[in-house]
């Protein structure tokens, strides 16, 4: 027997249920699929230990969709952001330039929240949504995409005719491969370090991102934990040097870290597992295919630079999710999916052009390009409407 449905999702991630959210609050069938269940808590070994700064961009489709509220009392303000560049001859800190949002808005940059939370709350919204279902435990096994509909056979042995199929599977993504859709990839010889820490001195709401070489340390915050000061972790590397790190005792790896992060917030102790993330850039020769659209990484995987990430999903969630709320009829038709390429790949393509520019400024190891750095940096703060506009670019609304 076939089910039907107007949207099927392939992939519950963050940005596979963000979508499903969206779709359901407007009224559209929607089914979402992925073989791995969400995380109760962080000490689940599947946890993702990743935290997404949602930008007040992605805040407002969260609200408009009715998530926000679960959401928000999980998350952490983002205030301001503090760039550090400790690329001199000592790994100190020699220049330190705060951005504040408040020069640009009534707002904080955004809000942070852990990924296995977000994936955990944002799954039991859906249950209080009529026709929309999350089926974990289940993924996409097979695809038949023509004009009329995407036929899609599920690894539990069902089949579900869909409108619209939604590719949200990652960045290996299965509807991508079975579109024959292929991707550009970039290399960067990095690797990312995540985990969570607590430190004696607060965070005061500072999102602090310290450049040496070998990509950006970041820290962001997350509430309190055990009634001392949290934050989540990126630490980019090269590949060799994060996988030495990464087999530390923890002792060591906590010098590691006291050095790394120049002190900014005092020793800091780690509380979670740390992980290691392959850095790439990569994005999908094409956005659609009969009756389907990529979107997140199954579309653009990006180095995590500036919170960008899950921002870019968002908007292309938003983009698809108002193409059907215009003309329901139409939706997963040709002109639809037209439509959808025609508002992303712009953008797209910047926002990878301007993530690898600054990550390859952040890999800098000869002293004389990080001094540069160290000038872009302070050039770029030091004119008020650069700085501005700097802030307002990151953010997307300007
Ligand atoms: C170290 C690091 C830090 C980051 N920090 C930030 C940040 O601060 N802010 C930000 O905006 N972004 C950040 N990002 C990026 C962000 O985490 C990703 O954009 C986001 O998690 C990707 O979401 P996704 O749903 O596209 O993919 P994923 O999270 O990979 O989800 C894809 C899902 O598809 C499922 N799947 C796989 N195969 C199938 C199948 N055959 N059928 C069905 N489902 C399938 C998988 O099980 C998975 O659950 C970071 C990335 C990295 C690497």
């Amino acid at each position: 027997m076939t089910e039907t449905t107007d949207i099927l999702i392939s992939g519950g991630g963050i940005a596979g249920l963000i979508a499903a959210a969206a779709f359901g609050a407007a009224g559209f069938a929607t089914l979402v699929v992925d073989p791995a269940p969400p995380a109760s808590s962080d000490a689940d070994p599947d946890a993702d230990l990743r935290s997404t700064a949602f930008l007040q961009p992605s805040v407002r489709l969260l609200d408009e969709i009715g998530l926000w509220p679960r959401l928000a009392p999980h998350a952490t303000p983002l205030q301001v952001m503090r760039i550090v560049d400790a690329g001199g001859p000592a790994p100190e800190p020699r220049a330190i330039r705060d951005f504040d949002a408040a020069e640009i808005s009534d707002q904080p940059f955004g809000w942070n929240l852990p990924n296995w939370l977000l994936r955990r709350e944002i799954a039991a919204h859906l249950e209080t949504l009529t026709g929309t279902r999350f089926r974990p435990g289940c993924g996409l096994a097979g695809l038949l995409a023509r004009e009329t509909e995407a036929r899609a056979r599920l690894s539990d042995g069902t089949t579900v005719s869909a409108r619209l199929l939604v590719g949200a599977d990652g960045r290996d993504s299965a509807v991508r491969t079975a579109l024959g859709i292929g991707a550009r990839t970039c290399r960067y010889g990095q690797k990312a370090l995540v985990f969570a820490v607590t430190h004696p001195i607060p965070h005061g709401n500072v999102s602090t991102e310290i450049h040496r070489s070998g990509g950006p340390f970041t820290l962001v915050p997350l509430p309190d934990r055990d009634g001392l000061p949290c934050s989540a972790v990126v630490w980019m590397e090269t590949g060799p040097e994060a996988m030495r790190l990464a087999a530390l005792p923890a002792p060591a790896f906590e010098a590691e870290l006291a050095r790394r992060s120049c002190g900014l917030l005092g020793p800091l102790t780690l509380i979670t597992r740390r992980p290691v993330w392959p850095i790439i850039a990569r994005h999908a020769d094409r956005l659609t295919g009969p009756r389907s659209a990529l979107v997140a990484e199954a579309a653009h995987v990006v180095p995590p630079i500036g919170a960008q990430g899950l921002n870019m999903s968002l908007a292309d969630i938003r983009t698809l999710r108002d193409l059907a709320v215009a003309d329901p009829d139409a939706l997963g038709s040709a002109g639809m999916l037209a439509a959808y390429a025609r508002a992303r790949a712009p953008e797209i393509r910047a926002r990878l052009a301007g993530i690898d520019l600054l990550n390859r400024a952040s890999m800098l190891a000869p002293q004389p390009l990080r001094d540069l750095r160290a000038a872009g940096l302070s050039a770029i703060h030091g004119i008020a409407p650069l700085r501005r506009l700097a802030m307002k670019a990151g953010l997307g609304i300007g």
